[in-house]
């Protein structure tokens, strides 16, 4: 019950109509503790197109919602936002790591990617770090 006063504030909030796709999947990602890709949303809800799915989650990137949690893997993830994020204004602005074992991205929160300042003459439009180990889970067992 909690878990849709959330989904249902976070709608509001974001200005989104509420609808079973928006609804079904940021509860998926509210009980995921690391990143899904398109691929991985299609698996567990295997009722819902992949049209909608696609988006969905564009939606979600572009209203601040989601952010893409890159990991050097071909299929792009998507990760909650815990930022104040909006419409185009991410501040995702942390560390991903992606588990070598369980092949999972986690948004390492509190972890700030560096701010890298180009030589003179150069300027960076993207730049893609993320971190590749073992995580918590994998380690313990
Ligand atoms: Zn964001
Ligand atoms: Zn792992
Ligand atoms: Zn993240």
């Amino acid at each position: 019950m909690e878990k849709q006063s959330a989904i249902n504030n976070l709608l509001r909030k974001h200005e989104l109509r509420k609808t079973p796709a928006r609804t079904e999947i940021l509860d998926l990602y509210m009980d995921t503790p690391h990143a899904m890709s398109h691929g991985d949303i299609e698996r567990q809800l295997e009722e819902m197109d992949r049209v909608t799915i696609y988006r969905t989650l564009s939606t979600f990137e572009e209203k601040g919602i989601i952010h893409r949690a890159y990991d050097g893997g071909e299929a792009v993830k998507y990760a909650l936002c815990h930022n104040e994020c909006s419409t185009h204004h991410h501040h995702d602005d942390h560390l991903h790591f992606s588990c070598n074992k369980c092949g999972n991205t986690y948004c390492l929160e509190g972890y700030p990617v560096p701010n890298v300042q180009p030589p003179e003459g150069y300027t960076i439009d993207e730049m893609y770090l993320f971190a590749k180990g073992i995580c918590k889970s994998c380690k313990v067992r």
